[in-house]
Parts: structure tokens; C-alpha cells; sequence
């Protein structure tokens, strides 16, 4: 309890340190993942062999560009070669199936104990208050942080999505949570379910969500239906935890960045700030699976300049969603899906919408509305979503009766074309 204590009071105070600090903090911490990862984990040993490459010659960030990015295919080949050598009693987190091929990450009880307070640390710096009640509505399972537990404080109720419909609606309203932390397929399947918006279910003062599945329809029609209601954007993984959270400035999420190292890649070469790259994420906590210039795959963009809140860590815009959750083009280019949820943005008779994309010349939108609209406004929308492509691609617009209530497994964008 105390070295836990110690540790979420070190945790703090990292997020006040100047930037130099930090830098140097950074630096001390990724030279001792490189050492160990090369003296103790078969699979960086043979990497970095094969690059030329020693620990010795990874000194700061910048230096991790002379090392290959590793795939999660990787480090499913490597096996038991991805360990270090003698990790044992390891916590099994599994990634959510973006790929459809599942994945593990491993770690180390201290080092969930670590992501832990991380999270908790998120939690205080998007505004949850000691005396809050905190409902978590669609994990599969989780572990409670027992510190806060253990003082009364940060009252957390956990409602899985995999639980009924029935049972979650009557659940969270029993729950009356000040501050919700939601999966937004989740909340959408049980508000679909309710047949009603969130105020008609519960208050809460503030949402707390994964931005990345959140479209803008559904965040505007939470924001008019629940006025004063704030949202929260995280951005995580199951690979790293947290990576970033919204400022309490609310203009985008600052990076752990003392936890991590996130590069935006494009092609292979850093982006210039503003510019959309490739995540690639090392974890400077994780020593039992090390992740060194692990490809996690979102797209997000740096948001140049300080932000006002006054922390001297960076910022990006809140993620445009992974490679494979792009449409794309005729000519093989891909494009953000991003502007098609933006486009339907006012549409508020909208219950659910889906794009599948079967053909490289056209996208079905299927459409799930309250009432059914005439056919001039279909020809509107069709006409909205089609501006939003491009090369000349056709949007075949498909009403649905009743909206999916597919819960986790809910994805606002399919595609079906070979890969
Ligand atoms: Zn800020």
C-alpha cells in the first residue's frame, strides 16, 4: 500500500515537471529498456543484431529511427522469444480484435500495477472529483485499483457490455454515476436499447469515452440531449495503456509521455506537426514483453504549439481511427471514414448508421432512422456523403429497420474488399 502510494504521488508530480526533465527522463528510461531488451529478449537481441545496431547506440528518441518498427505479426511469430528471459506469473491482457487475430500482451504484476495508477491519474486530470461515483459500462472484465478503494474514495461501479441489455440499463440507473466511462459501442447498443437519450437514463456531469470509436454523431447528440455535460476523450491500448487524454484545457489529449514514446510515422519518416502519421509506440514501463517501435497502427496528428493549460507535454488531435478502418479509392489511396460520421453530424433522426465498403467504386451507407424520411432527403444525404469522397466514388444509400446490437463488436465502418 505505501510503495503504492509513493509510486501515484511520483506519478503526479511527473505531470508538473518541466520539459527538460522530463527529456531527460525519457532518455534514462529508454537506454535501460534498450539495454535490458537486447541482454534479456531473444526477439530485440536478433533485431538489433541484424541492424547493426547496439544499446549503445540508442541514446535518446531520435536514435530509436536506426531500429526496424515491430509488428504485433512480429511478436506473434517470436512466441516466448518476445519475453524476457525468467519473466514469470505474468498478467495476460488481450487486444481487442481490430485485426480479427487476437493478441497478448504481457506484464508484470508491478507493471499492471503501474497502468493502474496511470489510469487513475487520468482520471483525476480529466476532472473526476475524490467523491465522485464512477460507473465503467463495457469492459469484459476488469481489476479494481484497490488504493482509492481502500480510502472510500472514487466509488467505481462496474457494468460489463457483455452483460443484457435489460440488465446494464436497469444497472446503470440504479448507479446514478457523477462521472461515466463509457465504450461508446456499448453506451450506443444500451441508448438504442433504452430507446431514449442518455438524460433519460442518467445524469452524469461528465463522459468519458475512447474518442477513436466515438463518431460525431453520436457525440452531438449526446451534447444537446444532456446540456452542460462535458466529454472526455481517452486514447489508449491494450498494448500500452494509456497514451493520451484530454487537457483539461479540453483542446486535444496530451501524450503519457512519461510513460511513452509515440512516434507518427509516414512511409517510415517521422510527420511534421499537424500532419496525420502511423502511431508507433515504445513503452518505456514495460520490461517482461518490452514494445520498442511497436506499430499500434492509429493515425493521429501533433497539434503544434503550447497549450495554455501549461503543461509542456505534447498534444494531438483526438485519433482518426486505424489503416484498416479506412475507405479506400479507386486508385488505392486511403481516406479517413472521419469525414463521412462528420457529414451526418446533424442528422438527428439518425439512430445508427454503418458504411460497408464491398467495391472500390462504392460505399453502402446503411442508414437507421426514427422516422422513415422522404425520398429527397435520402437523395440529400447520399449526395452529403458522396462530396465527402473522392475519384469519383458512388455512396448507395440502404435504410435498416432496427438499428445492430452488436454491443463491442458494433463498427461504424466495414470494409469487405481483399486484402
Ligand atoms: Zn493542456
Amino acid at each position: 500500500m505505501i510503495s503504492e502510494v509513493l509510486e501515484f504521488v511520483s506519478l503526479l508530480h511527473r505531470r508538473s515537471w518541466p520539459r527538460v526533465r522530463l527529456e531527460e527522463y525519457r532518455r534514462v528510461k529508454l537506454r535501460r529498456l534498450v539495454r535490458h531488451a537486447y541482454d534479456h529478449v531473444p526477439y530485440y537481441r536478433g533485431l538489433m543484431d541484424r541492424a547493426g545496431v547496439t544499446p549503445a547506440d540508442v541514446r535518446e528518441p531520435a536514435d530509436l529511427l536506426r531500429l526496424p518498427v515491430t509488428t504485433k505479426a512480429d511478436l506473434r511469430r517470436a512466441g516466448a522469444d518476445a519475453l524476457a528471459r525468467g519473466a514469470s506469473d505474468l498478467t495476460v491482457l488481450h487486444t481487442s480484435g481490430h485485426s480479427g487475430v487476437p493478441f497478448e500482451v504481457r506484464l508484470t504484476s508491478a507493471e499492471y500495477r503501474t497502468r493502474r495508477l496511470r489510469d487513475f491519474r487520468m482520471l483525476i486530470g480529466a476532472g473526476v472529483r475524490p467523491r465522485d461515483r464512477l460507473t465503467l459500462l463495457g469492459p469484459t472484465r476488469t481489476r479494481s485499483s484497490r488504493l482509492h478503494r481502500r480510502l472510500g474514495l472514487y466509488r467505481i461501479e462496474v457494468l460489463p457490455g457483455s452483460l443484457p441489455l435489460a440488465e446494464q440499463l436497469e444497472r446503470l440507473r440504479a448507479s446514478r454515476p457523477d462521472v461515466l466511462w463509457a465504450y461508446p459501442t456499448v453506451l450506443k447498443s444500451l441508448l438504442y436499447y433504452a430507446g431514449c437519450g442518455l438524460g433519460g437514463i442518467v445524469r452524469p456531469r461528465l463522459v468519458i469515452t475512447s474518442s477513436q470509436t466515438m463518431e460525431p454523431v453520436f457525440r452531438n447528440q449526446l451534447l444537446v440531449d444532456n446540456p452542460g455535460l462535458e466529454i472526455v476523450d481517452i486514447y489508449g491500448s491494450a498494448e500500452a495503456g494509456r497514451i493520451a487524454a484530454t487537457c483539461s484545457s479540453r483542446l486535444g489529449l496530451h501524450l503519457e509521455d512519461d510513460a511513452l514514446i509515440v512516434e507518427l510515422l509516414e512511409d517510415g519518416r517521422p510527420v511534421p506537426p499537424g500532419r496525420p502519421g502511423s502511431t508507433v509506440l515504445t513503452c518505456l514501463d514495460q520490461f517482461a514483453m518490452p514494445l520498442i517501435r511497436y506499430e499500434q497502427g492509429d493515425l493521429c496528428r501533433l497539434i503544434p504549439g503550447d497549450c495554455p493549460c501549461g503543461r509542456q507535454v505534447p498534444r494531438i488531435a483526438p485519433p482518426l481511427g486505424r489503416r484498416a478502418d479506412m475507405v479506400t479509392l479507386p486508385s488505392g489511396r486511403k481516406i479517413s471514414c472521419f469525414a463521412l460520421d462528420v457529414a451526418l453530424r446533424d442528422e438527428r433522426a439518425l439512430r445508427q448508421y454503418r458504411f460497408v465498403q464491398r467495391s472500390l467504386h462504392s460505399i453502402e451507407a446503411e442508414l437507421c432512422f426514427s422516422h422513415t424520411p422522404p425520398p429527397e432527403k435520402l437523395r440529400a444525404v447520399q449526395q452529403l456523403l458522396e462530396a465527402q469522397l473522392e475519384e469519383g466514388m458512388r455512396v448507395d444509400v440502404r435504410l435498416v429497420p432496427e438499428p445492430h446490437f452488436d454491443g463491442l463488436k458494433f463498427k461504424v465502418f466495414v470494409s469487405e474488399l481483399a486484402s
